[in-house]
């Protein structure tokens, strides 16, 4: 069962940080998800990301500020204002969440988000351990902050009362073999989307190619970190005989057990261009894990998509 989202005061009430302290930019928090990885998780979601979905779900944490100030005339509280370096600030005290700001921001970019020290993080989860199997990353793309994510597991790790939380990111599979290198070694199991095995098809869906997806799925299973394989199934575009085909033959030839997450498609968060797509109904997800056993797949699940980003 999921357990209710809870907005974390992390994200409301950032603490001073110190000049070179790592930090994440932080999209959101839920403290208990059942959803994100095995058993109940702390998941925190991380602005920005290489791939432009259509079928995002929490497209807001695609952009990354670039301080072009359409949203500070538009904020109606006045809670937007810039710093004298130039930069889009935001007083929390004056915003009343009314989202106006990341409906206008040309390029899904989000105002009121905020650097968080990475020891801020861990200060949150240490009082909820108890209660937690694990801490998942996820996004955005969460590799994109690669430095302070590999210093947020590193302290987990490093913890004598953390470290039995496991440590799971949500990812796109498009972070490099060198990145991979930093982060395997606090790093406990990545869940990865591979949206379509044709080319063209997962330009269409994402903005780029699945090479450097493939190559990710290939160096974790190496590594014994590919958690799971998931794919966003979208009736008529990624399911269709020859993609369902050639997807299993591909996971199938990295590791046949290896475990696959399905998830259907939704309208909920999404931009307008995808609800040219029906919703996936329950008989068209059936059909997919069943076709996919068939080829040869041995851990096959229907899941509910991961826990949008909250709203805060
Ligand atoms: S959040 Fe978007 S609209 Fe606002 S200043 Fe940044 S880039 Fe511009
Ligand atoms: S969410 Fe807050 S910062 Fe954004 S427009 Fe509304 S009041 Fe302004």
């Amino acid at each position: 069962m999921t357990v209710p989202a809870t907005a974390s005061p992390l994200v409301r009430h950032p603490v001073l940080i110190s000049p070179g302290e790592p930090t994440l930019e932080v999209a959101g928090v839920v403290q208990s998800s059942a959803v994100d990885g095995p058993g109940n998780r702390y998941v925190l979601f991380l602005q920005g990301c290489n791939f432009d979905c259509a079928a995002c779900h929490n497209p807001t944490t695609i952009g990354r500020c670039d301080g072009c100030g359409t949203c500070v005339d538009r904020c109606p509280h006045q809670a937007l204002s810039f710093t004298t370096a130039d930069e889009v600030t935001y007083d929390a005290a004056s915003c009343d969440h009314c989202r106006v700001c990341v409906t206008v921001c040309p390029i899904d970019a989000d105002p009121t988000i905020r650097p968080v020290a990475v020891a801020q993080v861990v200060d949150e989860i240490r009082p909820l351990a108890p209660f937690l199997s694990g801490i998942t990353v996820t996004g955005g793309e969460p590799t994109l902050q690669l430095a302070a994510l590999v210093g947020l597991f590193a302290a987990v790790k490093a913890d004598d009362e953390l470290r039995r939380l496991s440590t799971l990111v949500d990812t796109n599979g498009t972070l490099s073999r060198r990145g991979w290198e930093q982060l395997l070694p606090v790093l406990d199991g990545a869940m990865v989307d591979l949206k379509a095995m044709d080319g063209s098809l997962h330009e269409y869906l994402t903005g780029s190619g699945n090479g450097p997806v493939k190559d990710s799925i290939h160096l974790l299973a190496e590594r014994g970190k590919l958690a799971e394989v998931r794919l966003l199934v979208i009736e008529g575009v990624t399911d269709t005989d020859d993609e369902l085909t050639a997807w299993a033959r591909f996971v199938r030839s990295v590791d046949p057990h290896v475990p696959v997450r399905l998830m259907a498609f939704r309208h909920d968060g999404t931009r307008a261009a995808a609800r040219q797509w029906t919703e996936t109904s329950v008989e068209g997800m059936d059909r997919v894990r069943d076709r996919l056993t068939g080829l040869g797949l041995g851990a096959v699940a229907s899941g509910r998509l991961p826990t949008a980003q909250p709203s805060l």
